[in-house]
């Protein structure tokens, strides 16, 4: 099982090398908190987060 990564830019969780939203492959291993955003446009934290696609995300990544 390979650890989850999250996107340096969007702070996506992803599962693979390349984040989906970005297509970028700067992920890192070294990422807190743990949030799953369902609906964007309604949720505070995606607001602050800059999140426009529901999907699992860390608070914060290094
Ligand atoms: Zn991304």
């Amino acid at each position: 099982m390979m650890p989850e990564k999250a996107c340096k830019k969007c702070n996506r969780i992803v599962e693979g090398n390349v984040c989906p939203i970005c297509g970028d492959s700067s992920l890192s291993e070294e990422w807190r908190g743990y949030v799953i955003i369902l609906d964007p446009e309604n949720s505070q934290i995606a607001g602050k987060m800059n999140v426009d696609t529901p999907g699992r995300y860390a608070l914060r990544v290094r």
